[in-house]
């Protein structure tokens, strides 16, 4: 991932039940809270070793906190206690449902994923 972009800004838009995020070069990611807990990259959601990424479902999560891990991710607290999960950003970079990166809307239909399409970052 590049060192150059990472979230500028981080919102919770609990009314929409929405994570937003402001990138540093302009790019917005609108997340539904399904989505992104659905994605959650922990090892009790995706095991260790598994060579694809499993989206989970979970019905209404509730986001109850946002904390930064290192400079390179953040921790998502939910509701049900769960909160081992470490979101990278080139994860979170790589799963946005924007107009722009998934204009077909495929990413958020999917369920499945190799992890290597949520590996490459943001390097051109
Ligand atoms: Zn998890
Ligand atoms: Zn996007």
């Amino acid at each position: 991932m590049s060192e150059d972009i990472f979230p500028d800004e981080v919102k919770l838009v609990e009314a929409e039940r929405r994570l937003d995020i402001t990138w540093s070069n302009g790019h917005v990611s609108q997340f539904t809270l399904e989505y992104v807990r659905g994605w959650c990259p922990c090892a009790v959601c995706q095991g260790h070793f598994q060579e694809e990424w499993n989206y989970q479902e979970v019905a209404k999560p509730q986001l109850l906190d946002v904390l930064p891990v290192g400079n390179y991710g953040m921790k998502l607290v939910w509701g049900d206690g769960h909160d081992t999960g470490i979101y990278q950003f080139d994860v979170l970079w790589a799963i946005c449902t924007c107009a722009i990166c998934d204009p077909e809307g495929a990413r958020a239909k999917e369920r499945v994923r190799p992890r290597f399409m949520l590996t490459p970052g943001l390097r051109p």
